[in-house]
């Protein structure tokens, strides 16, 4: 197959992509130059963030975030990334994550911030789930995360945290809140979340890129990002949801995206007028972060831990 743009302007190149619901063949520089274009568009249309602001990129270690920290280098913002090390034991998983974002960072020229949770907290996220009591481990670490983003975001002036969330993740996510008709998530559900009430604004510029996709572009531009997830994501539901979709992706070339980019155009709307009024935060009377209660959940339960010990 033969690269479409090349093809154009007279040249026979080989195509290394082949992008079925786009129906577009591309080969390496085209293809690099169509994903940091698509990517630009993205955070123009949905006025994400502006060339002045900096920005914190969550970095876990894997494809999806450093891709997206690379991309966003590369078109001239001023990143940061943001690693939280979550002291997950199984496959040596956390100490391997924060080496490849350091080997990242000292790559791009770009500093990393590091939060590690066993150095800061005394606990792993693992010792944090078992105490809270909570059984999924993957909603506490996504609290404490959420936590720790915006408390670095507040302390560090940083008005708006990018995240490496793609369209399998976004489908997927779409999915499952359809089948329960969360209403309330529905509504919330944008690549875009605006900051308010002292919380950061949350983006997520690769939120219409296929998971194959942000592999190619990584493995293009030889990003060495952990193959290994998580150990603990194997237990996550939207496995399962990802697993369907791909399922109906592979019948239907495109599904994932319509599903998504009508949800955004047709449903969300509707449901976004269900939202009810915001909730009055005060400050957590511990850690000074916005909270309903006196004092925040990630306080109250690093509080319930001390005692127990
Ligand atoms: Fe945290 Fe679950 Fe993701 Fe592991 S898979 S990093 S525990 S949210
Ligand atoms: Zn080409
Ligand atoms: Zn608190």
């Amino acid at each position: 197959m033969l690269c479409r743009i090349c093809k154009s302007k007279g040249r026979r190149t080989k195509a290394v992509i082949y992008i079925r619901h786009h129906k577009l063949a591309l080969c390496k520089d085209h293809f690099i130059e169509w994903f940091e274009k698509q990517t630009a568009k993205a955070i123009k249309e949905f006025k994400m963030f502006k060339k002045e602001e900096k920005i914190l990129v969550a970095v876990s270690g894997g494809k999806d975030s450093l891709s997206l920290w690379y991309a966003l280098h590369r078109l001239g913002y001023e990143t940061y990334g943001f690693h939280v090390s979550l002291g997950i034991e199984g496959w040596e998983y956390s100490k391997k994550s924060l080496e490849t974002c350091k080997k990242f960072s000292e790559r791009i020229g770009r500093p990393l911030i590091v939060f590690n949770m066993r150095e800061e907290f005394g606990y792993s996220i693992e010792e944090i789930a078992k105490g809270s009591g909570r059984k999924d481990i993957c909603s506490v670490c996504g609290t404490f995360k959420r936590y720790l983003m915006n408390k670095m975001c507040k302390e560090r002036g940083f008005n708006v945290v990018a995240t490496g969330h793609n369209l399998d993740d976004e489908s997927a996510l779409l999915l499952s809140n359809t089948i329960r008709w969360e209403i309330g998530y529905l509504g919330r559900q944008h690549p875009v979340l605006p900051e308010s009430n002292g919380f950061a604004r949350k983006v997520k510029p690769f939120a219409f890129f296929t998971e194959k996709e942000i592999v190619s572009y990584a493995i293009l531009n030889k990003i060495e990002y952990l193959e290994t997830g998580c150990p603990n994501a194997k237990e996550a539901t939207s496995v399962l949801y990802k697993r369907a979709l791909a399922m109906l992706e592979h019948e239907m070339p495109g599904t994932k995206l319509r599903f998504y980019k009508e949800f955004l155009k047709k449903a969300r709307p509707l449901f976004e007028k269900e939202l009810k009024e915001r909730l009055e935060l005060n400050e957590c009377q511990i850690c000074g972060m916005p909270s309903t209660a006196p004092i925040c959940l990630v306080c109250r339960t690093l509080e319930r831990l001390k005692e127990e010990c």
